[in-house]
C-alpha cells in the first residue's frame, strides 16, 4: 500500500473514532440530565436552548409575560413533556430615535 493512501485511510480512521466520540459525548449528557436535571445555572449556561430533564432542543415557548423588571415564559419540551418558566430580568434600555 502506497504511503500516501495509509495516510488517508488513518485519517478517515481518525474522523470516524471522532464522530463516535462526540456521539457518546452527546449521549452521556442526556443521560446526566435525564437522572438529574440540570440546575439554573447550568440551563442558562447553554442559553436555555435544551430542556433541562433531557437535553433535547425541541422546546416550544408560550406568550411572554412581563410584570415590571421581570418577564417569563411558559416552555415545553416536546420530547419528554416537561414544563417549566424562563424568567427573563430586565438589562438595559436604549433610546428610540
Ligand atoms: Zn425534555
Amino acid at each position: 500500500m502506497a504511503k500516501q493512501e495509509a495516510l488517508h485511510r488513518l485519517e478517515e480512521m481518525r474522523q470516524c473514532v471522532e464522530n463516535v466520540l462526540s456521539d457518546l459525548d452527546y449521549h452521556i449528557q442526556r443521560t446526566k440530565t435525564i437522572i438529574q436535571p440540570e440546575t439554573s445555572e447550568e440551563y442558562c449556561a447553554h442559553g436555555g436552548t435544551r430542556c433541562p430533564y433531557c437535553g433535547s432542543d425541541a422546546l416550544e415557548g408560550g406568550s411572554v409575560q412581563i410584570d415590571a423588571a421581570t418577564a417569563w415564559q411558559p416552555i415545553t419540551c416536546v420530547e419528554c413533556g416537561k414544563k417549566w418558566n424562563d424568567i427573563y430580568t430586565i438589562a438595559a434600555y436604549e433610546p428610540v430615535t
